[in-house]
Order: structure tokens, then C-alpha cells, then sequence
């Protein structure tokens, strides 16, 4: 683990640069597979499920018996905790339902917005290192208060063709009726073109490695949309003395043990709170089933000393984390100072894995950098918005004279002339 005092601004977007692969040396394998999927359907799932997964599977639907075997062998107690999950998750984005507001622009021109769902989506639930049953409850349940017709899930399955019972159980407990046993470049670039067993969509979400990622947006060229850019799992701490030492190295641990690639960052004020989770952390990972990963994942980590508060927070801007835990005496202050995070997790009792699982915010969210221009999945991300206008013979009268010298000037007559036509109508109703 690095650690680094004071560092001059020059070098911060050095210090700061993400472990992650680059995505251009994966593109044309992802080019490749999804060329073989749109020409040979489910003949190139299976096959490349063998190369990645080494499952060889006649059927890539999950079949009803796996789901009702999963639902029997699920204690009652982890049951419990995803509906509860799942109750807060629902409260939070329902929450975000935004009403249609009519507005009267101009005496008689009325404007207003109405939502409506995208009629088909496609989720995809990460597997590969860790059955993300969390990411079902994230995607599916925004996906159903906005009321998209069909919910399409795609996750990898074990060598043996098998999905974790949690998957299953929760994908079933929110009523996902198409489950497949594909993960990787070869689910998204299916959902993509639509194959003999699974379906096209219109709109791809979920996280995923590296390879989900880009092939997510090689998707885009086809016309697909995608939620955001959501790679490796990155935390940052922003400390002072008030900071708990030990609550924040296990929280740099929890992001730590998601994956080799994943990074987190520690913001220090305070040289002494510094060593101690770094003491902390040490100990801690000692202990973690996942230790071999996050020890990777901490090889790429930074400990950093900021004696000045602006560069702190100027530092945690320039690195837009996706995830950012404030312990500091003065947590409200600081809020409004934070420009760039995907979440924000604020005070000592406030564990970044609470947002993972059941707070009820979503932990979906945009890594790379991208929480400067992105925000996490949320209803709206499930939903378009549709302008509509009602204008009354009023309404042209007060707008037409400036529509008709607007299209003149740019040379669209046709334009104007669907003004004049109904003007002239007007006008010759009122002399009638
Ligand atoms: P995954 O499901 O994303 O990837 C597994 C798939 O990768 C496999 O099914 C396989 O097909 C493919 N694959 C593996 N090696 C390959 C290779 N050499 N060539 C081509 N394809 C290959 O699961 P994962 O690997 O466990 O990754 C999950 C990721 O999701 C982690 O990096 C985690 O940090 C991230 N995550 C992010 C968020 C977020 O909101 N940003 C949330 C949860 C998880």
C-alpha cells in the first residue's frame, strides 16, 4: 500500500489513476464475440459459455425446478433480509416518482413531461467471483415500480451449469420470469441481438468485470442503451481524527475484496489517524476469507496525507470516487463541497456496505472517473420522458408571428407555412 504526503497537484492525476485494464486491448475479442452472436445465436453462447465458464450446457434457461429447489434451500433468516432489503430499496425509489406538472408558457401554449417505461430491459447480474444477489434487488425493483414490460436477467453460471440459490431466489422473489445461465461479453452481446432462447432488449444495466463492461458499450453500436459505466468497485475515505480507525480499514476492505481490480483510497487529515488504519488495515486483512483478492486489490491502493482541507476535497473531486465515506467532525460542511461521487456515505455508523445491500439506495453506480458526468441507476434510468404540448387557437396567436420569422430565417419554409395555414384560418374564423 503507498503512502503519500502532501503530494504536489502535478502529480495527483498520476497517484490517482485506476488499476484497470485497458479497454481498447479488450475490443476486439468483444468485437468478435459479438459478431459470432448475432450470426449463430445460441450456437456462440454455448460455445464461448464453455471457453469462459467451462459449463457446457444444452439449455441456457434456467428452469423452473432450479428456482423452486433454490427457494427450499434458503434459510428463513437470509430470506428475511433480502425482503427486508428489498422493502427499503422499493421506499427509496418509489420515492422518486416525479408527477406530470403542466405548464402554461405562453397564454394558451401548454407544456408538460409524462414518464414512461422502457418496455424492455436487460439485467446483468455479476457472478464470477461472488453471486451479486444484491445487484437483482438494485435493477429489478426500480425496473418494476417504473413498469418496464419484460425483465430479461443474464449471470454466469459454475462449471456445473448451477446458479447460486440467492440468485435465483431473489430474481424470482421480484418476479423475473426469463433467467439465463450466461455471464460475460456472451449475455450482454445476446441481450443485444436477441438469439433463439433469449430475447432482445432496449436498455442493458448492471455492473460487471472489465469484459461486461466493454462489451456493454459495444452494445451502444447497435443501438442498445446502457445504464452507465459500472467496472471494478472503488472506495474512498475522507478522515480526520474523529475518524473510527478500525470502522474505516474495514471499509476500505469491503471494496478492497470485490475484486483484484477494484482500488480504494484513503484521504487522511491526520498523520496519526493515518497509521492507525493502516495498523488496521493490516490486521484485519489477515482474517478476510477473500484475503488473497483484496491483498491484490490493496497492492493498488493509496493512503494519502493532506494537511490542507481544499486539496483534500479538491483531490477527492479530481477522483470522483464511486463511492465516498465522510468521517470528519464537520460531515455537513463538507457535503456541499462534494462535486464528483456516486454515493455518499456520511458519519461513522455509515457503512458503505449499508448501500449495498439495504439502506435503499442503489448500488449501482459509476466508476472510472464517471461519477463526474454520470449518475448511479435509479428509477428514471428505467423510464424516458415524453414532452407533450397542447396549444390553443390563443396560444399560436401569441407564438405563431415568432415561429413564422424563426423558420423563415433559417431558410424552412415548409415549417412556416404550418404556422401561416392555421394563423390565416384564424383569422379568417374572427372576421366570419
Ligand atoms: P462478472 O459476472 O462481471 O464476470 C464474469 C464473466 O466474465 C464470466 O462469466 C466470463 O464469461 C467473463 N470472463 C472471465 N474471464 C474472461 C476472459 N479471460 N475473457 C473473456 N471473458 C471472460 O463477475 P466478476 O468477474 O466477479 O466481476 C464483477 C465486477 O463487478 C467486479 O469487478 C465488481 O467490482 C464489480 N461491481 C461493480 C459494481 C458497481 O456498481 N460499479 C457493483 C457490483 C460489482
Amino acid at each position: 500500500m503507498k503512502k503519500i504526503l502532501d503530494p504536489d497537484k502535478e502529480t495527483w492525476a498520476a497517484i490517482l489513476k485506476r488499476p484497470t485494464q485497458s479497454y481498447a486491448s479488450l475490443e476486439p475479442l468483444v468485437a468478435k464475440i459479438f459478431t459470432e452472436i448475432a450470426d449463430e445465436g445460441d450456437l456462440a453462447v454455448k460455445k464461448y459459455t464453455k471457453e469462459f465458464d467451462k459449463a457446457d450446457l444444452s439449455r441456457l434457461e434456467v428452469d423452473q425446478s432450479a428456482i423452486d429447489h433454490a427457494k427450499d434451500t434458503l434459510s428463513v433468516e437470509l430470506k428475511n433480509a433480502i425482503e427486508l432489503a428489498k422493502s427499503n430499496i422499493e421506499a427509496f425509489h418509489a420515492s422518486q416518482q416525479v408527477l406530470p406538472k403542466k405548464i402554461e408558457t405562453a397564454k394558451g401554449v401548454i407544456c408538460w413531461q409524462e414518464k414512461r417505461a422502457i418496455e424492455k430491459v436487460g439485467l446483468y447480474i455479476p457472478g464470477g467471483t461472488a453471486p451479486l444477489f444484491s445487484t437483482i434487488l438494485m435493477l429489478a425493483v426500480p425496473a418494476n415500480i417504473a413498469g418496464c414490460e419484460e425483465v430479461v436477467m443474464c449471470t454466469p453460471c459454475d462449471a456445473e451449469g448451477n446458479i447460486h440459490p440467492a440468485v435465483l431466489y431473489t430474481a424470482d422473489l421480484c418476479g423475473i420470469k426469463k433467467i439465463f445461465k450466461v455471464g460475460g461479453i456472451q449475455a450482454i452481446a445476446a441481450m443485444t441481438f436477441g438469439t433463439e432462447s433469449i430475447p432482445q432488449v432496449y436498455k442493458i444495466f448492471g455492473p460487471g468485470n472489465q469484459y461486461v463492461t466493454v462489451a456493454k458499450q459495444m452494445a451502444m453500436k447497435f443501438g442498445v442503451t446502457i445504464d452507465l459505466p459500472a467496472g471494478p468497485s472503488e472506495l474512498l475515505v475522507y478522515a480526520d481524527d474523529s475518524a473510527n480507525a478500525s470502522f474505516m480499514a474495514a471499509d476500505l476492505l469491503s471494496q478492497a475484496e470485490h475484486g483484484v481490480d477494484s482500488q480504494v483510497v484513503l484521504v487522511c487529515r491526520s498523520m496519526e489517524k493515518l497509521g492507525e488504519i493502516e495498523k488496521e488495515l493490516d490486521e484485519q486483512l489477515k482474517k478476510l476469507p477473500r484475503k488473497d483478492i483484496a491483498t491484490k486489490a490493496i497492492e493498488n491502493s493509496k493512503l494519502i496525507y493532506c494537511s490542507s482541507e481544499k486539496d483534500a476535497i479538491d483531490l477527492i473531486n479530481l477522483y470522483a470516487p464511486e463511492h465516498l465515506i465522510l468521517s470528519t467532525t464537520d460531515n455537513a460542511r463538507i457535503i456541499p463541497m462534494i462535486k464528483n461521487a456516486g454515493s455518499v456515505f456520511v458519519g461513522n455508523y455509515s457503512p458503505e456496505s449499508a448501500g449495498d445491500y439495504a439502506s435503499g439506495t442503489n448500488h449501482t453506480l459509476p466508476t472510472n472517473g464517471y461519477a463526474r458526468n454520470f449518475s448511479g441507476v435509479n428509477l428514471e434510468a428505467f423510464q424516458k420522458t415524453v414532452s407533450f404540448q397542447e396549444i390553443s387557437k390563443e396560444g399560436l396567436v401569441q407564438i405563431g408571428t415568432a415561429i413564422e420569422l424563426m423558420a423563415e430565417a433559417e431558410g424552412l419554409f415548409a415549417h412556416k407555412n404550418a404556422v401561416t395555414l392555421r394563423l390565416d384560418s384564424i383569422s379568417d374564423n374572427t372576421k366570419n
